[in-house]
């Protein structure tokens, strides 16, 4: 929703108009903010039933995570999924993705939590493999292409609560999705993965403590910080971006192994590298330098 309330079209709305083959992978719940904004078009967050009924009105192939109550076990009666099912929707709960059309014959969505996901410490682990089965299946569902978005959504809880140990292993379930993307775009070599956040969460620094293998995070916030965010990419057209690798990145053992270290193109490293350094106001050459 833009400033004026008039809701606007998403970019997986849009590519979907234009014949892509769309979904969404996520750890949270159908109706939670991040998925919503690609596919929903309410005032308020909060509206969790109305954003689930915004999903009878776009045309996406496959949705993967939580929030299968917000469709049928609602105030108002309404059972969403007999309506996603007279639509041609596959509907399935769990993590397994043997019931589901992998031919690419239909959409469909699996609900991994009635409501929210629980957390990758407490045993998720579906968003890695996920994310690779999705995209062979967005693959086959377009000749023309796929937009898929993958979220780590509980990043982002994981720092509200300044929870280090939580962060940690939210951290690694996503660079093993990121991983996947990554091996799944280097095989397919048509495929642009795009890594960044919505925002910075917590005001995340390190203790002096820390080293590469002890993590110890420490916390100025519990809200979300004005603090840049970086975007990495990787694949057809990555040069568009700040930061782009022929080589896939890993931070964990958990990705893809790569001999040699990244090679960085476009990577604003020194201060002549910004176009335009020389215009830039003094409050950002003191904190970007
Ligand atoms: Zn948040």
């Amino acid at each position: 929703m833009p400033p004026q309330y008039e809701p606007c079209r998403t970019i997986l709305e849009e590519l979907d108009a234009r014949g892509w083959a769309t979904g969404m992978v996520v750890s949270c719940s159908a109706s939670h903010a991040t998925p919503a904004s690609f596919i929903a078009h309410q005032d308020l967050r909060a509206f969790t039933e109305a954003i689930a009924e915004d999903y009878l009105h776009t045309s996406f192939d496959c949705f993967v995570g939580g929030g299968r109550g917000y469709f049928e076990d609602r105030p108002d009666k309404k059972n969403l999924l007999d309506s996603m099912r007279l639509r041609g929707y596959n509907i399935q709960s769990g993590t397994g993705f043997n019931r589901l059309p992998m031919d690419g014959s239909a959409p469909f969505m699996l609900f991994t939590a009635e409501r929210e996901p629980e957390s990758a410490s407490s045993g998720r682990r579906y968003l890695p493999n996920a994310t690779t089965k999705v995209c062979e299946y967005l693959q086959k569902r377009s000749p023309k292409g796929f937009f898929l978005l993958v979220e780590g959504s509980q990043i982002d809880w994981a720092l509200h609560a300044n929870d280090g140990d939580w962060l940690k292993t939210e951290m690694l379930d996503f660079d093993a999705t990121v991983s996947a993307a990554l091996r799944f775009a280097e095989t397919n070599g048509e495929t642009l993965v795009i890594v960044t956040g919505d925002h910075e969460c917590g005001g995340l620094g390190l203790n002096r403590t820390s080293s590469t293998r002890n993590f110890d995070p420490a916390f100025s916030a519990r809200l979300h910080s004005a603090a840049m965010v970086p975007v990495f990419a990787f694949g057809p057209q990555a040069g568009l971006f700040p930061v782009s690798t022929k080589t896939p990145i890993s931070i964990s053992k958990c990705g893809t192994p790569s001999a040699k270290p990244p090679e960085v193109r476009n990577g604003a490293t020194t201060r002549r590298d910004i176009p335009n350094a020389q215009n830039t106001p003094d409050f950002f050459q003191k904190r970007l330098f």
